[in-house]
């Protein structure tokens, strides 16, 4: 190019439009004194393909000589720069490909990738002007950020947020369940202490009056001091019992509580049992009926079966009314000894015929007009799976409560005489 009036004159292909458009501005800055002349200058221009024009500015008149090279030299060059100035130590890369070059024209066409590999995770600059604006973009490798990033990539961190928000959520909600839980059984147990009290109260009155009235001679006939002295001991035996739940169920909530089951004629511990609870519902006119299947025998501990069948007929005579009649059965049924206690009370509603079963629990209605400590039936449970066998309480047909307890591994003896730790009737 003649640095008097800018004619241009190639060897080789023709100049494209875009290439003599770049050599004229060259001309124009050398005239204006703009271009230093000591080294030599770059410039990409992007026609069809990129072009590489690289020229030196003389001094004084003489001509300026450029070369004019095509993309594949391009190409050619950002190979050349990768491999004498590697990005990492090569220590680090040898071993794997952390980083990846892109070159990119400013309108994105790709003209140089080094790996056909691509990440999320790049970094795009655009170069000068006098570099046709090209983007150049470095990305890292995944697989291989483990080892370059200490501590590996960041994550998302909203899944962690969502997710802490969440495990606060629930733990506040579990606080706020608990905390109710415990105001709840804070004050069943309160309600349990006043029951016990009550409950402790009563038969002691009992006994001392009637002893009382024994001790100063105030009995008018035989029948009169045989009754006093029959209240006497059925309430001594009440205050037995309450203290026996009361011990059980400390006890209980202490350490685990164990039977020991041995085969035994049930129908005559039952018949035992109920002989020994006769004063009491005789004192209220209350009849028992008993339908046992004679020889009924089942693997049970004698007190605990003693002690659910007590708590059983005491709610019993508790809750039904003064002059009613009590079923009591102990049938055999497919290797399953079933004993039932039915009442003509009030019964107990569906929704609570699961609750009664749980300690201090009382039906508010029974709670108000009967005293009670709410302990029984969840002695009664217990002893029962103790026994490996089922509870439950069901509506009778005719009105009142059906208490229904199933034992496993019953069997119909055919020789009483068979089961040497048989109960005799008392
Ligand atoms: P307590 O009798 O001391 O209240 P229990 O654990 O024996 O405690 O009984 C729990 C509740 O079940 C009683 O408060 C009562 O409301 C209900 N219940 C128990 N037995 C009967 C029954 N035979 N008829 C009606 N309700 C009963």
């Amino acid at each position: 190019m003649s640095p008097a009036d800018g004619h241009m004159a190639s060897s080789g292909s023709e100049l494209s439009a875009s290439v003599q458009r770049a050599l004229g501005d060259v001309f124009k800055a050398a005239r204006g004194g703009g271009v230093p002349a000591d080294r030599p200058h770059l410039r990409v221009v992007i026609d069809r393909e990129p072009q590489l024009v690289a020229w030196q500015a003389q001094k004084y008149d003489k001509p300026i000589i450029a070369v004019v090279a095509d993309s594949s030299f391009i190409t050619g060059t950002f190979e050349r720069i990768l491999a004498q100035a590697p990005l990492l130590p090569s220590s680090l890369a040898e071993t794997q490909q952390f980083l990846s070059v892109r070159v990119a024209s400013s309108d994105g066409r790709v003209l140089f990738a080094s790996s056909p590999d691509w990440s999320p995770y790049h970094v795009e600059r655009a170069l000068d002007d006098d570099l046709a604006g090209l983007r150049l973009s470095v990305a890292l490798n995944p697989s291989a950020a483990e080892r370059l990033v200490i501590g590996g990539l960041p994550r998302d961190r909203l899944p962690i947020l969502v997710g802490l928000m969440l495990l606060t959520a629930a733990l506040v909600a579990a606080g706020m369940f608990q905390l109710r839980r415990e105001h709840e059984l804070a004050r069943l147990r309160a309600d349990f202490i006043s029951g016990v009290s009550h409950e402790l109260r009563t038969p002691l009155a009992q006994i001392r009056l009637f002893g009382e009235t024994l001790l100063l001679g105030r009995v008018r006939s035989e029948a009169e001091r045989q009754r006093s002295l029959a209240i006497i001991v059925q309430e001594s035996q009440r205050l037995a019992r309450l203290i026996e739940n009361i011990l059980h169920f400390s006890r209980s909530e202490r350490s685990a509580v164990s039977i020991s089951a041995v085969p035994t004629r049930l129908d005559l511990l039952l018949h035992d049992i109920l002989d020994a609870f006769t004063p009491l519902a005789t004192s209220k006119r209350v009849t028992m009926i008993r339908l046992f299947d004679d020889g009924l025998t089942a693997p049970v501990d004698a007190a605990a079966i003693r002690q659910i069948m007590l708590n059983l007929l005491d709610n019993a005579v508790k809750y039904g009314p003064a002059g009613q009649q009590l079923t009591i059965s102990a049938r055999y049924h497919e290797k399953v000894a079933r004993v039932t206690v039915e009442d003509q009370g009030p019964g107990v509603a569906p929704e609570d015929a699961a609750r009664i079963w749980q300690p201090y629990y009382r039906v508010a209605a029974h709670a108000q007009a009967t005293g009670g400590t709410g302990i029984g039936l969840a002695i009664v449970r217990q002893l029962v799976d103790l026994h490996r066998g089922r509870v439950w309480v069901e509506p009778r047909e005719s009105g009142g409560a059906r208490f229904v307890v199933e034992l496993p591994d019953a069997a119909l003896a055919e020789d009483s005489t068979e089961w040497p730790q048989a109960v005799a009737r008392s």
